[in-house]
């Protein structure tokens, strides 16, 4: 016989849904699943409504996913400057990490360690891609020095300099 007293049946259903949890939990995600499909707008407007009204939270989480993703987004703005100098190609973050550990997290021109930018071997100024063989690992000082250089041309400098630093250092030595 069903149960017409409201308070009898509201606690009947709250027995039922301690009773199958697992279950009533996948139910109603299977149900807000197919909810999201069938209702895209509703869901893009629930979404805007949401994160007016948690404004704060989703900028935290934002913030919090940023500090722990440091590498996609260097390589989002990466890719958007290359982008607006007309090069071509694109290297992932995958590939980036792959070739500092090929270069043991130092610069390609100095050895130095310590945090690593993504020098374009030759400039994107002067042609160059944006693929991963166009890539470099280079300390600050180095990528700074290098600027419009392509790297054959930062390399022959290099050995210029230390040529007159060690005239230099013999002269002094006498
Ligand atoms: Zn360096």
């Amino acid at each position: 016989m069903p149960n017409t007293d409201p308070e009898k049946r509201r606690a009947c259903q709250r027995e039922y849904i301690r009773r199958n949890y697992e279950r009533h939990l996948q139910h109603s995600r299977d149900a807000m699943r197919r909810w999201r499909k069938n209702n895209p707008q509703a869901r893009a407007a629930r979404d805007r409504a949401y994160k007016a009204r948690h404004k704060e939270q989703v900028n935290a989480s934002h913030v919090r996913h940023r500090k722990k993703h440091p590498e996609q987004r260097l390589a989002i703005s990466r890719r958007r400057r290359a982008r607006e100098l007309g090069a071509t190609g694109n290297y992932t973050v995958s590939e980036w990490l792959v070739l500092l550990e090929y270069y043991d997290q130092r610069c390609g021109y100095c050895g130095d360690g310590g945090r690593m930018q993504a020098d374009h071997r030759v400039p994107l100024s002067r042609g160059g891609s944006h693929n991963i063989t166009n890539i470099m690992p280079a300390c600050g000082p180095c990528n700074r020095q290098k600027a419009t250089m392509t790297d054959v041309e930062f390399r022959q400098r290099q050995t210029i300099v230390a040529v007159k630093r060690r005239k230099i250092i013999h002269r002094a030595a006498g």
